[in-house]
């Protein structure tokens, strides 16, 4: 496995590759790695001749400095997993000032409306970081293509726009999202979960599942007020929002239309512990 802490030796092997004809996929990943990670590794593997993986806590996009302090990191364990997966992988592990240069600071992007709800309502800046850093992943790493999970789907619809409008030379590719065996959505924070409120925390897949089955017959609203009803009388979970919104737009929606097609969103605190997940209605 080879790791590239420094980006000029990453950009000498990935010019020697492309002057193999050869193609190359990156999987950005903030580390503290999981079967969601990994997915999105063997969806890499099987359309690019190599896959890159970068492991970086970008620090732009943390609004809550608590939040980027506590983030679980352990690099040597991620690389360990990642070997037992594809020993030919690559790793890229820079330094904030390695990426950044001396100014870490967010370039300021105009998402439209993607960016202004949900996450982007509830972080401050959040998308203009993640913007920042995939754009110079991209800028460095030179993919053909990049993979992204599904289980972030606001941030998957915001680079979609960003690499469009950057005319960045980029596939960007959707990947399901993977759960844990009680439908929790995998994440790096799950790590911060106490066991109980781990095993409660299924209970935002199953409100989810339920406002899928909810959606074919009852209106909008109705739906909106039974999840907060559900989360109301909750004894670990504290609901931060919840949302039907059209898939492409991200715009909340009163009324469903034929042909469009629909997701629901929520975020939620178990403890201190911020999750966000979502699901395809119909
Ligand atoms: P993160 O390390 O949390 O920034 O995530 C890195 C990438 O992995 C992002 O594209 C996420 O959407 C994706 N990802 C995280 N959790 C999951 C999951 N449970 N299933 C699929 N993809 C995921």
């Amino acid at each position: 496995m080879q790791i590239f802490k420094e980006k000029e030796a990453l950009q000498t092997a990935v010019r020697e590759l492309k002057s193999q004809g050869k193609t190359l996929g990156l999987v950005p990943t903030m580390g503290a790695l999981h079967d969601g990670h990994l997915s999105l590794v063997q969806n890499a593997e099987k359309i690019c001749d190599q896959v890159v993986v970068s492991i970086f806590v970008n620090p732009t996009q943390f609004n809550n400095p608590q939040d980027l302090e506590k983030y679980p990191r352990g690099l040597q364990k991620d690389i360990e997993l990642l070997k037992t997966l594809n020993p030919n992988l690559w790793v890229f592990a820079p330094t904030a000032q390695e990426l950044y240069g001396e100014n870490i600071i967010s370039e300021e992007f105009d998402f439209g409306g993607l960016g202004k709800v949900m996450e982007g309502k509830y972080r401050a800046g959040h998308f203009d970081g993640v913007g920042t850093v995939v754009k110079l992943l991209f800028e460095i790493v030179k993919p053909s293509k990049a993979f992204f999970g599904q289980k972030d789907f606001q941030q998957l619809q915001i680079i979609r726009k960003l690499t469009k409008d950057e005319k960045l030379p980029v596939e960007v590719i959707g990947c399901p999202i993977l759960r844990e065996p009680n439908g929790l959505a995998r994440s790096s924070r799950n790590e911060l979960l106490e066991p109980e409120e781990r095993e409660s925390a299924s209970f935002i897949h199953q409100t989810l599942l339920k406002s899928r089955d909810l959606f074919g017959t009852k209106s909008v609203n109705y739906i909106t007020d039974w999840v907060y009803a559900q989360f109301e009388s909750h004894p670990f979970l504290k609901l931060e929002y919840f949302e039907i919104a059209d898939a492409s737009t991200l715009k909340k929606i009163n009324r469903k239309r034929k042909g469009q097609e629909y997701r629901a969103f929520i975020a939620a605190y178990a403890g201190e512990v911020r999750l966000i997940d979502n699901m395809a209605l119909n």
